[in-house]
């Protein structure tokens, strides 16, 4: 490609910018399809570098007592602020979102840089005298360089998932952003050095599939985290454990909204933009509504709400590429051949002078059966598929019946049914009259099933024991008169 240097996208390694790599991607804004950069396409030797930096800098990095380091992340959280609205701009025109979802994401970042602040809270050491005259005391200390690979859909949450609580926990980090969004990563690592993180212990690689194979494979990374689609997390978890690392892999999903005739009906625009919020690329959006009763009513006040969300306005960007449109339209018609009835359809939407860029706008799909295909394959667009059934055990049947399990939530006012669903779905996070049921801070984020791999949540308390590895040491300090067998 020829897109000039000064707009290429590099490398971030110890500390400075590099954009030596000859080979670039570009970089297409789904808005309206032009270019706004080239993303570099590292080499094993890019790597090689960035683990050398961040190999360099642990042992100063990790010798620092817990609070030292998050004094860091103090600055940062408030340069984040600073630049909000050039951050905003950045998801907005590299993810296609609009700008209030934007602005809503790295909102979420300085929630999260917030609670990395808060780990000196978190990490309470155990300390117990387990026999006369000795004591036995645990402390969590860092893993060493870690990786973390991200898709393209929260070009800020996401990295944000990972890189406080890393840094704070004592490691050095290398990020690799998704190809199709790399450039907020960029500016996130501008924003470190800023706030004075010394070079090397937050490095960006850039690339695609080879880059992330030489992290799975590189003996220098003790630990690797993911999140992506369900495809490329087995890949990744199994190569990355292969080598016997660490790894959390986070994939795909396919969530279950019950609606009960008696939930409230000012909630529909809730469901409505769960389902084509963020044109629906969101893992947490609701895919499948599964109508329990009859609950017409609700069922035409959300395609009402929904109809609101005109994309290529503030009110509904774009999906990331042409090939991601195409797909989604595909699932639409499809569906229709199959028999379903197209309450709401999004298909072949062109915005005025934005002819360039790609747009699905909110579509409803009525009387989707569980063997059709948008009843049970991760659509990643802006439709809701709507799954009618009268009996409740049957209904949770459906959802029992998918491979993923990352998110479900119950429409109604009735607590006990809301419970008796809830109990039996088979999801990690569930939620009661809420459409996008995200556990905010400290709670972890993780789903189920075939939407994670491994044996810890990504964020929150739960990420503290993937951060860090334990140390058990056992002291005595004055030989006793009496002694058991453990002295
Ligand atoms: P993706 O799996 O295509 O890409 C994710 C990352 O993997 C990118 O950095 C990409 O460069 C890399 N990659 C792509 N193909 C690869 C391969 N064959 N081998 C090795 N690496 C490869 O996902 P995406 O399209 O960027 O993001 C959308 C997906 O992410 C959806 O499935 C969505 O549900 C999922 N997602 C899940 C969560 C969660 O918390 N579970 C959160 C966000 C997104």
């Amino acid at each position: 490609m020829n897109t000039e240097t000064s707009k290429i996208t590099g490398n971030f390694i110890n500390g400075k910018i590099r954009k030596e790599t000859k080979k670039t991607l570009d970089v297409i804004s789904p808005l309206d399809g032009t270019t706004i950069s080239g993303v570099v396409m590292s080499t094993a030797k890019d790597l090689d570098e960035a683990v050398e930096a961040a190999k360099a800098a642990f042992p100063v990095w990790a010798a620092k007592t817990i609070k030292q380091r998050v004094q860091i992340l103090y600055k940062f959280r408030t340069l984040l602020e600073e630049n909000l609205e050039e951050l905003t701009e950045l998801v907005h025109i590299e993810n296609g979102k609009i700008r209030d979802e934007a602005r809503a994401e790295v909102l979420k970042g300085i929630e999260l840089t917030e609670f990395a602040c808060s780990l000196p809270q978190f990490i309470n050491d155990e300390v117990q005298v387990v026999s006369r005259g000795i004591e036995c005391r645990t402390t969590h200390e860092p893993m060493g360089v870690m990786a973390s690979i991200v898709p393209f859909n929260f070009p800020a949450m996401v990295p944000m998932w990972t890189i406080p609580n890393a840094i704070a926990l004592g490691n050095c980090l290398i990020l690799k952003p998704s190809e199709q969004a790399p450039m907020t990563s960029l500016r996130l690592a501008e924003l470190f050095k800023e706030a004075g993180l010394e070079d090397g212990i937050f490095n960006v690689v850039n690339g695609d599939k080879e880059i992330v194979e030489a992290i799975c494979d590189h003996p220098g990374i003790e630990g690797v985290t993911f999140v992506g689609s369900t495809k490329v997390a087995k890949i990744v978890y199994k190569r990355a454990t292969s080598n016997l690392k660490r790894c959390i892999s986070l994939g795909g999903a396919k969530n279950h909204m019950f609606l009960l005739p008696d939930a409230k009906i000012d909630m529909a625009n809730n469901i409505a933009s769960s389902f084509a919020g963020s044109s629906g690329q969101r893992c947490m959006a609701a895919s499948v509504l599964v109508s329990v009763g009859n609950n017409d009513e609700m069922i035409n006040a959300i395609v009402e709400e929904a109809r609101k969300l005109v994309p290529g306005t503030d009110k509904l960007g774009s999906v990331i590429s042409p090939q991601a449109k195409e797909r989604i339209e595909r699932y639409i018609t499809e569906a229709e051949e199959a028999g379903a009835r197209i309450l709401l359809d999004g298909r072949n939407v062109v915005v005025p002078g934005k002819e360039g860029g790609f747009y699905v706008g909110p579509t409803v799909i009525d009387y989707v059966t569980p063997e059709m295909k948008v009843g049970k394959e991760e659509i990643f667009g802006p439709v809701l598929s709507i799954i009618r059934m009268d009996d409740i055990d049957e209904a949770i049947a459906i959802e029992n019946s998918s491979s993923y399990g990352n998110a479900a939530a119950v429409f109604t006012q009735n607590g006990g049914m809301a419970d008796y669903i809830l109990n039996r779905v088979s999801a990690g996070m569930v939620g009661v009259n809420v459409g996008v049921p995200v556990p905010r801070e400290p709670f972890s984020f993780g789903g189920w099933n075939d939407s994670r791999f491994g044996s810890n949540d990504i964020t929150g308390k739960d990420s503290i024991n993937f951060w860090t590895k334990l140390k058990k040491r056992t002291t005595k300090w004055n030989a006793e008169d009496w002694t058991d067998w453990m002295s």
